[in-house]
């Protein structure tokens, strides 16, 4: 089954885990890709992966908080490619500690990729679905954003207003034929969770009914869903992909 042939996606934050799986993913349903990363040079692993699926792959640095290359970008990108049918916000970062030691910084910088990078990638992409009169945008949220988590106000902040961020394109945007929704992960295996201390991850294990973290290609599957035709009528919605731990 190739549910995505022939669609152009762009997926940002496209280098390492839940972005390169989610790029995996689409290009083994039959999507071409237009991989974006801050780390350009990371990239290669994630293109040679796809274009081994037989898909077109073109890799972009992209840093999602500069509004003039992200405008430039997909620009090229459509010039590249013609046309682009998905788009996956996945661009993010952590910057963890408690409220009152998290620094203006530590604030701006999560705000900024996380939420800020995700409403500069729509406003761009946007206006090429609209002209189409079609397309499909899947926001990396996390369930954390549902309910928040000690040591993490600026990660909790940005999350939760992408899937507010979220619901409004929907309403914005349905008219047009573009479906925008979320996929709220759980706790993943990724170099984002890694870095975690021994304790807070047992912490975090004992609260996922499932008993184990997820795979970054359990989140793809649900992106590659929300993306697909088969979705049809899914419009503004977060989809959890946690394990339980959040019902
Ligand atoms: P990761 O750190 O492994 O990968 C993030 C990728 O985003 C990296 O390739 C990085 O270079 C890229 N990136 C960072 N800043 C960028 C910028 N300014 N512009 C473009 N690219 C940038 O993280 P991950 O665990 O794969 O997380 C991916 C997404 O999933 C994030 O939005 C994260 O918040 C979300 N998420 C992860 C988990 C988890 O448990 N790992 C849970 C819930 C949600």
């Amino acid at each position: 089954m190739m549910p995505l042939k022939d669609k152009i996606a762009l997926v940002t934050g496209a280098a390492r885990g839940i972005g390169q799986a989610i790029a995996w993913q689409l290009a083994s349903q039959g999507a071409d890709l237009a991989l974006c990363d801050v780390q350009a040079e990371w990239l290669e692993d994630t293109a040679a992966q796809a274009k081994a699926l037989g898909r077109r792959v073109e890799s972009y640095a992209l840093d999602v908080v500069n509004a003039a290359a992200v405008t430039e970008i997909v620009a090229r990108i459509v010039a590249d490619f013609g046309r682009l049918d998905v788009l996956v916000n996945n661009a993010g970062i952590t910057r963890d500690t408690l409220l009152v030691r998290m620094t203006e910084e530590d604030w701006d910088a999560v705000l900024d990729i996380n939420l800020k990078g995700a409403f500069l990638v729509t406003k761009a992409v946007a206006k090429q679905m609209m002209k189409q009169r079609s397309g499909a945008i899947v926001n990396i949220a996390s369930v954390v954003g549902l309910t928040g988590n000690a040591g993490q106000a600026n990660y909790t902040a940005s999350k939760a207003g992408l899937m507010a961020l979220t619901k409004t394109a929907a309403k914005e945007l349905g008219g047009r034929n573009i479906r925008v929704n979320a996929v709220a992960p759980g706790f993943i295996r990724t170099a984002m969770t890694d870095k975690l201390a021994e304790p807070v991850k047992a912490a975090m294990l004992k609260l996922v009914p499932l008993g184990r973290p997820g795979e970054p290609e359990e989140v793809a599957q649900a992106v590659a869903f929300l993306a697909s035709d088969a979705a049809s009528y899914v419009n503004g919605q977060t989809l959890a992909v946690c394990g339980g731990m959040v019902g």
